[in-house]
This record gives C-alpha cells, structure tokens and sequence, in this order.
C-alpha cells in the first residue's frame, strides 16, 4: 500500500500534510520555509520566511517585500516551527541553497530542493543528511545522464582564446559560478558581466565566496579587443545577433539548447544520474518521493530495487 507523501501540493509549492507550513510556495502564505533564491522556488510576500542567510540576502535584493519577518538558522542549526523540528543543509546549488530536513512521528524527512555534488567554490558545499524520507529533485533523472566536469568543460575555452565569447548564464546562481569557474580554469580571458548580474555578485562577495576578478560589460571593449567572456542572461544570448568578433554558448545541462548556438557548454548546477543514485543511496531513506522532472527512471534503477520510489 502507497503510504501517506510527506507533502501536498498547495500554494503554488508544498504543504507538510496536516500543518500550515509551506514549503517552496509561489504564493503569499502565513509560513514557508524556502530553499533557495531561484524564481521557480522562492516568491514574495509572505508573513514569516525561514531560510538561509544567504538565500535571504538574495531574496531581499530580487523582492520588494519578501516577506515580514525572515528567520536565517545556520546550517545545521535546530529550528521548530509549529512544534516541528526543522534543520537546513548545504544543497551545492547555488548560494544559500538548502536541503530542508523535520522529524514528524518519529521519522525524519529531507527535502533537498535543487542540488547538485560537484565542487563548486562560488557556493557551500552540499553535505548528506541521513533520513528515513527522501523527496529528490530529478531535474535530470535520465538514465545515465551525465554532466562532464565543469573544469574541463570550461578549461576547454583556452581554444578560442583568439577570439571573445557571449555566454548565456542565468542571472543569479550559473553567473557567478561560470564567473569563478573561468578565473580558476580558463584564467586567459577578462569576465565581464551583464548589469543585471552584478548585484547578486557583489551579494555573493560579500558573503564570502570569491569570484575572482571580474568587471561590468563595456561595449566598446568588447568590440574591439579579445580575450573577453561576457556573461549574458538566456534571453540576451537569443537574441543577441551573432557577430563576427565574437561566439555564443549557452551554459546548460539541457543539451537541445546547445544547437542554437556556436558550441556547447554542458555546466550544470542540478544533479546528474550518478549523483542521484549516490544521493538515495547514501542518505540510507526507505521511502523517496521524486519531484522536479520525470522520476520513472529512477523507479527503475536497478541500484535502487530496495527502495520504495514514488513520483510525487
Ligand atoms: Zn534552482
């Protein structure tokens, strides 16, 4: 028999079955607990928020009114909402990013919103938290999808290094990762970046992570000199007309987009199939629920026949 999922869908996000405590939500709510700073998980407008120092810096800078009161516990750190005990922990997705754990009748729960295990030094590091109830994100829960290093993949620019390059990276999160990334891997080109990402740069500095060196974009520079990476948000790159002076990539796991442009830059900031194989496994849950993509072929992974597997 199909036990009871440890959350709804409600608010435009997740409910805790039986609670007012949201997690996630699109909505206005009395209570969420949010992940991370990403559009598709956090929203404004709320009356009390928990979530992570640096998600809330990230949240206060996006939203005119994130909400009446935000709450940061340290990662780690016990917090009881409603009579709950919650805790967050390092997801390695971005800045801030967190894996939302409670204990409710005896059996603790995570919730690891967008993750991803590959080092990334412009974000914490994602930390395994044991627990008898997984919900996992499966953004790329395809069998044996992939993602190579982003090291080599971004080292490999050297090769163009005689000309300058348009790259498409989300505004906040994949910017500032590609921003470290190219300092520490591909040290020959000047970073500069589009407008609407230097303020999340300078949060994310002034959290304490180092990007390296990096500048606002100058047009006439661009133009007229080499060795440049300019950072783009997706749509720019789009419809950005493709120059001479200049190629485009766009920063991705999903490897349709890289046909558009002149040629493919997997980096990723979500889980691939090995990872989250590694992750079901090594949090030791029974019980896992997926969200965020298509979990049939997790169900069928043969490494995970022992675990009960349900699509939430
Ligand atoms: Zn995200």
């Amino acid at each position: 028999m199909k036990p009871t999922p440890p959350l709804e869908a409600a608010a435009k996000g997740y409910r805790i079955p039986g609670t007012e405590i949201y997690i996630d939500p699109l909505e206005p709510v009395a209570c969420a607990i949010i992940s991370h700073a990403h559009g598709d998980h956090a929203s404004e407008g709320h009356e009390t928020v928990y979530c992570s120092e640096g998600t809330a810096a990230l949240i206060k800078s996006r939203f005119k009114y994130p909400a009446k009161k935000i709450i940061t516990p340290a990662f780690g750190e016990e917090f009881v909402v409603k009579g709950i005990s919650f805790s967050l922990h390092p997801a390695g997705h971005m800045l801030g990013s967190s894996q939302i754990r409670w204990k409710l009748n005896g059996r603790s729960h995570l919730y690891t919103g967008d993750y991803k295990r590959e080092k990334d030094l412009s974000c914490e590091p994602f930390e395994i938290s044991p627990c008898d109830v997984l919900i996992t994100e499966v953004t790329f829960g395809q069998l044996n999808k992939v993602h190579p290093p982003a090291a080599e993949i971004i080292a490999g620019l050297e090769k163009y290094g005689d000309t300058n390059l348009m790259i498409g990276a989300y505004n906040l999160g994949k910017s500032q990762r590609l921003t470290r990334l190219i300092n520490d891997y591909a040290p020959s080109f000047r970073v500069m970046v589009h407008a609407k990402m230097v303020p999340y740069h300078h949060i994310y500095e002034k959290m304490g992570f180092n990007l390296g060196k990096w500048e606002p974009y100058k047009r006439e520079q661009f133009k007229h000199s080499k060795h440049i990476v300019y950072l783009v948000p997706p749509p720019s790159l789009y419809n950005f007309r493709p120059g001479k002076h200049f190629l485009r990539a766009m920063a991705t796991g999903w490897d349709e987009q890289h046909l558009r442009y002149d040629f493919p830059l997997p980096v990723s900031d979500h889980a691939d199939w090995p990872s989250l194989i590694q992750t079901v496994l090594e949090s030791g849950a029974e019980e896992v629920y997926t969200i965020h993509g298509n979990g049939t072929a997790l169900q069928a992974a043969p490494e995970l026949k022992d675990k009960q597997i349900y699509i939430l």
